[in-house]
C-alpha cells in the first residue's frame, strides 16, 4: 500500500487529528529554528486561511439553499399550518433551551480562561482589529435603540446582504420569506424551483464534502500558526481538555435530564421506555456522526417501538433533521465562548444575544452530516467578531464531540415527534 492509499483509507477524523498533531510539531520545530515563526506565517499559515475562507465561502449558499429546500419540502402551507406550526414552535423552544444551557456552562466553567494570561494579551494584540471593529459596531447598535437589531435583520438589498458573511441573518430572513411565498403558491407552479433547489442543495453539500476533505491540511497549517502565536505555551491543551469535558457534560444533561423530563411531562411514553428504545438509534448516530444518515433508523424506531403515528413521524423527523439540532446548537455556543475566552475577547450582553439568535437560526441551515456545523460555526464566529481562525483550536478534537452531539440531535427529533403526536398536547 502506498502512503497515499494508506492516507485515503484512514478515516477523516483521524486525518484531522493527525493534521492537528503535525501542525503542533511543525509549530514547535519552527519556534526552535531561527526565522521559523516567520516561515510558518509566510508559507504555512496561508493554507489554514484558505481553509477558513473556503468554509466562509460556502456559508451563504449553504444556508440559503438548504433553508429553501427545507421549507419547500413542507409541501403545502396547509400541512405546514396543521402540525407544522406546533412542530416548529417546539423545535425552536428546545433549541433555545439547549443554547441557554451551553451559554450557562460556557460562562460558568470558562474553559478558555485556563490559558496563560500573557499569551492572551499577545493574541489579543494579534487579533485586535477585527474584535475592536465589531465592538464598535455593537456599541453603535446599542446607541441606536432596542429595535435596531430587528431592523438590521431586514435587508434593503439582498445582493448586498449576500456579499457580507456578517449579514447572514438577512439572508436567512430572505430565504424564509421566499420559502413561505413558494409554499403559498400551487405546487405545479413552483415545481421547477423546488427541483432546482433540490439539485443545488446536492451540489453545495458535495462542495462542503470537498472542503471538509481539505480539513486535515487546513487544521495542520492553522495549528502550526497557533503554536507559534502561543510561543509554545501548553496551557492551551489543558484548556482544550476542560472544553471537551464541558461539552460532554452538557450533552449528557440534555440526554439524561432534559429529554426524559420532556417525555415525562409532555407525552404518554414512559421515559425509561423511551431511553431504552432510543439507545440503538443513538448508537447509530454516534457511529455515523450524521443525523441525516440515521433518519431511516429514527423513523422506524419511533413508529415500531414508541408507537408514534406515521402521519406525524413522516413530517416531524425529516424536518427535524434539517432544522432541529439541540446537540449542535449547545455545542456551538460552548465552542464560541471557548474560542472567545482563549483569544481574550470579552463578549458584551448584546453580542451574547446575537450568538443565541444566530445559533438558533443558523442551526436550521446546518446539514446533518459529519462536521456539518463547521461552516456554520465559522459564520457565527465572523458575525460576532471572533476570528474564525480560532476554529483550529477545536477541530482537532472535534470528532468524538460530533458523534455525541449527533446522538443528542436525533434524540431531540424523536422527543419532539412524541410531543407532537401526544393527544395531551
Ligand atoms: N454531525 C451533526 C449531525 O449530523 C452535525 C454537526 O453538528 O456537525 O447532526
Amino acid at each position: 500500500m502506498t502512503v497515499r492509499q494508506k492516507l485515503s483509507a484512514t478515516p477523516l477524523y483521524m486525518q484531522i487529528l493527525i493534521g492537528m498533531i503535525a501542525g503542533i510539531v511543525i509549530g514547535i520545530i519552527a519556534l526552535q529554528a531561527k526565522g521559523g515563526a516567520i516561515f510558518v506565517s509566510h508559507w504555512i499559515q496561508p493554507w489554514g486561511q484558505i481553509f477558513i475562507r473556503l468554509l466562509q465561502l460556502i456559508a451563504v449558499p449553504l444556508v440559503f439553499i438548504s433553508l429553501i429546500k427545507g421549507m419547500t419540502g413542507l409541501k403545502d402551507i396547509s400541512t405546514f399550518s396543521r402540525i407544522g406550526g406546533k412542530t416548529i414552535g417546539i423545535y425552536i423552544c428546545t433549541t433555545v433551551i439547549a443554547i441557554l444551557l451551553g451559554l450557562a456552562m460556557g460562562l460558568l466553567i470558562q474553559p478558555g480562561k485556563l490559558v496563560n494570561h500573557e499569551q492572551v494579551a499577545h493574541l489579543q494584540e494579534h487579533y485586535h482589529t477585527v474584535a475592536e471593529e465589531k465592538k464598535l459596531a455593537a456599541e453603535q447598535t446599542n446607541e441606536q435603540g432596542p429595535l435596531a437589531f430587528l431592523t438590521d435583520i431586514v435587508p434593503s438589498n439582498v445582493i448586498e446582504a449576500a456579499s457580507d458573511n456578517g449579514k447572514i441573518l438577512q439572508i436567512i430572513f430572505f430565504a424564509v420569506f421566499f420559502g413561505l411565498a413558494s409554499l403559498a403558491l400551487p405546487a405545479q407552479k413552483v415545481q421547477p424551483v423546488i427541483a432546482l433547489f433540490n439539485s443545488l442543495n446536492d451540489i453545495v453539500l458535495k462542495m462542503v464534502d470537498y472542503i471538509i476533505l481539505f480539513a486535515p491540511w487546513g487544521v495542520a497549517a492553522l495549528m502550526a500558526g497557533l503554536v507559534t502565536d502561543f510561543q509554545g505555551d501548553t496551557s492551551i491543551f489543558s484548556a482544550l481538555a476542560v472544553y471537551a469535558l464541558t461539552v460532554v457534560v452538557a450533552m449528557f444533561i440534555l440526554l439524561l435530564v432534559f429529554y426524559p423530563v420532556l417525555v415525562h411531562f409532555f407525552t404518554r411514553i414512559n421515559p425509561w421506555k423511551f431511553i431504552r428504545a432510543m439507545y440503538p438509534v443513538q448508537l447509530f448516530a454516534f457511529t455515523t456522526s450524521s443525523s441525516a444518515a440515521t433518519l431511516p433508523v429514527t423513523l422506524k424506531t419511533v413508529r415500531d417501538k414508541l408507537g408514534i403515528s406515521e402521519r406525524v413521524s413522516s413530517f416531524v423527523l425529516p424536518v427535524g433533521v434539517t432544522i432541529n439540532m439541540d446537540g449542535t446548537s449547545c455545542y456551538q455556543t460552548i465552542a464560541i465562548l471557548f474560542i472567545a475566552q482563549v483569544l481574550g475577547i470579552d463578549l458584551s450582553f448584546s453580542q451574547l444575544c446575537i450568538i443565541v439568535v444566530m445559533t438558533v437560526l443558523s442551526s436550521i441551515g446546518t446539514p446533518g452530516i459529519p462536521g456539518g456545523s463547521y461552516v456554520i460555526l465559522a459564520m457565527v464566529l465572523t458575525s460576532v467578531g471572533i476570528p474564525a481562525e480560532g476554529l483550529a483550536l477545536i477541530l482537532g478534537i472535534d470528532r468524538p464531540l460530533d458523534m455525541l452531539r449527533t446522538s443528542v440531535n436525533v434524540t431531540g427529533d424523536a422527543v419532539v415527534s412524541a410531543m407532537v403526536d401526544s393527544p395531551s398536547q
